[in-house]
């Protein structure tokens, strides 16, 4: 199992694997000599404001418009904007439409 323990001096994350326990190693941000501790968190922890991409899985932002590893346009905040405008867009023309469909109505009669 990969574990993740920062370094004791200029706390960068140090992935090491579990068979390396309280061993001592050159921390490769600072080159100082830090204890791997058995205290950490699993490397591969997700942060939570990622979301998984549709098409390939790959955890991405949800600021992010663009999936960086196929491609595929799923920024979330982006699409609610862009659904909404859509909506506003379709009942003004629809409104428009019927205000133009009774002004031709009214005329023809
Ligand atoms: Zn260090
Ligand atoms: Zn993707």
């Amino acid at each position: 199992m990969i574990l993740n323990t920062p370094c004791q001096h200029c706390q960068q994350p140090i992935e090491f694997d579990d068979a390396q326990i309280n061993q001592f190693v050159a921390c490769p941000a600072c080159a100082k000599q830090t204890r791997l501790l058995a205290v950490s968190t699993p490397a591969s922890r997700r942060e939570p404001e990622l979301d998984p991409c549709p098409d390939c899985g790959e955890y991405i932002s949800y600021s992010a418009l663009l999936c960086p590893k196929c491609g595929r346009f799923c920024g979330v905040t982006f699409m609610m904007v862009f659904q909404v405008v859509c909506l506003v867009t379709v009942s003004y023309v629809v409104l428009t439409a019927l205000g133009i469909l009774c002004k031709m109505a009214l005329a023809g009669i």
